[in-house]
């Protein structure tokens, strides 16, 4: 049986934790966009046999996909905006 991790092994953990999440967040603000997996950013995809080719239908044929980090960011800046900001279309009151 194992010892439970002292509080330097935990310390280290979330040093290395802090680290990876911070590095991640900069490159999801500086390049929010990646490959697309399916088309490896060539927005178009080859038929298995013979010579079709077609769009790819995931990224819309622009070989771009948002990063996770950044969805989730938008997702949450879009949420703050429509909990905070008063309904133009009902009027003011
Ligand atoms: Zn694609």
């Amino acid at each position: 049986m194992s010892d439970p991790p002292s509080l330097d092994q935990i310390a280290v953990g979330a040093l290395i934790l802090a680290t990876l999440s911070g590095s991640y967040a900069l490159l999801c603000i500086g390049w929010p966009f990646a490959r697309c997996r399916r088309c490896h950013g060539s927005g178009d995809l080859r038929a298995p046999v013979g010579r079709g080719l077609r769009l790819c239908q995931r990224c819309n044929a622009t070989g771009r996909r948002l990063r996770l980090g950044r969805r989730l960011w938008n997702h949450s800046q879009r949420l703050r905006h429509d909990g905070t900001r008063p309904d133009r279309k009902e009027g003011r009151q």
